[in-house]
């Protein structure tokens, strides 16, 4: 199978990797002739421009930073849609949007081209160790041939295929936006419990143990409370894209969002105080200074 990929970042250069390792014959391209270097390093070859990828690929893949990216390379001057060419299949794995995802669908469709959304969950570790989580839009044919695809990048038994196109794209948004609520309400309760004169170690014991625990305070949080690790991995400038796209889904939709509108604030006030760059649990760090407390275990 011949494969396009494009976006060479910190998800879609080790996601090309494993598609290369796996036996793909696979053309990589990015803006950033270092990372392609990387890849043709490995075994890729090396793509001069999109159009170049997408020529007589039998699949495309996409993985961008987010919906004006994805629509320039897909739709726009010299974009991949034109240059496939019928019977093949276009695949954005990026965190992207339904209304981008449908305008490339429309496109598609009238040259032939199979379109399937497949943005990702498990960070850039996940990227890796090609245990991804995968949420496809998109008809079941088209996701069986592409199915060899996703098990090369991700986890077999977390691909899932959830409805038409642009399901995966929801998902995705969705199972952020959670997470993201879960990172701003864990920061305002443990701060507001330590001033008050509760030991973390205590407090975060007792609260894992108790209904409200969550796999966010039981886990993911630990990386702060351990190790003062924001996760940079993950930087602000894309949290807070996929919760302005969180909002925009619920308001395309007719269903108001109080909470995800003041999450998105909290975590744009994060991003405006600590920079586009920094960790993606940041939200964390801004209870901390705000009530004036560091949130680290073995301390007390
Ligand atoms: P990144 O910024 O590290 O990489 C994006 C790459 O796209 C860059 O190398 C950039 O040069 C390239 N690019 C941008 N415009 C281009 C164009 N016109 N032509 C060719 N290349 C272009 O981002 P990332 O962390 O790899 O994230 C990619 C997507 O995956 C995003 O939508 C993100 O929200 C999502 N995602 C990221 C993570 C994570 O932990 N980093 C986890 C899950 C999902």
């Amino acid at each position: 199978m011949r494969v396009g990929f494009i976006g060479l970042g910190n998800m879609g250069g080790p996601m090309c990797g494993h598609l290369v390792r796996a036996g793909f014959d696979v053309t990589a391209f990015d803006l950033d002739a270092a990372a392609v270097a990387r890849l043709a390093d490995v075994g890729a070859r090396a793509g001069g421009s999109v159009g170049e990828c997408a020529r007589g690929a039998d699949v495309l893949i996409t993985m961008l930073p987010a919906p004006p990216h994805v629509e320039q390379v897909l739709l726009g001057e010299g974009g991949a849609i034109a240059a496939l060419e019928p019977g093949s299949i276009a695949i954005d794995m990026s965190t992207s949007s339904t209304a981008v995802g449908a305008r490339v669908v429309a496109a598609a469709r009238a040259r032939g081209v199979d379109v399937l959304d497949a943005p990702v969950a498990g960070q850039s570790i996940g990227a890796k160790a090609g245990s991804l989580a995968i949420y496809v839009g998109g008809s079941e044919a088209v996701f069986e041939r592409a199915r060899p695809l996703f098990e090369a990048m991700g986890d077999p038994e977390r691909i899932f295929q959830l409805g038409g196109n642009g399901t995966g794209y929801t998902v995705k948004l969705l199972l952020n936006l959670l997470w993201f609520i879960e990172s701003a309400a864990v920061g305002e309760v443990l701060s507001v419990g330590v001033r008050a004169g509760v030991s973390l170690d205590r407090l975060h014991e007792a609260l894992v143990g108790s209904p409200a625990n969550s796999v966010f305070l039981e886990r993911d949080v630990r990386m702060v409370l351990d190790d003062g690790d924001y996760d940079e991995a993950f930087p602000m400038r894309l949290v807070t894209k996929d919760l302005g796209l969180a909002v925009d889904l619920a308001r395309d939709v007719g269903v108001p969002v109080e909470l995800t509108a003041l999450v998105e604030q909290i975590h744009r006030r994060a991003r405006a105080q600590y920079g586009d760059d920094a960790g993606e649990i940041s939200a964390v760090r801004l209870y901390e200074d705000l009530a004036g407390v560091s949130l680290r275990l073995g301390r007390t």
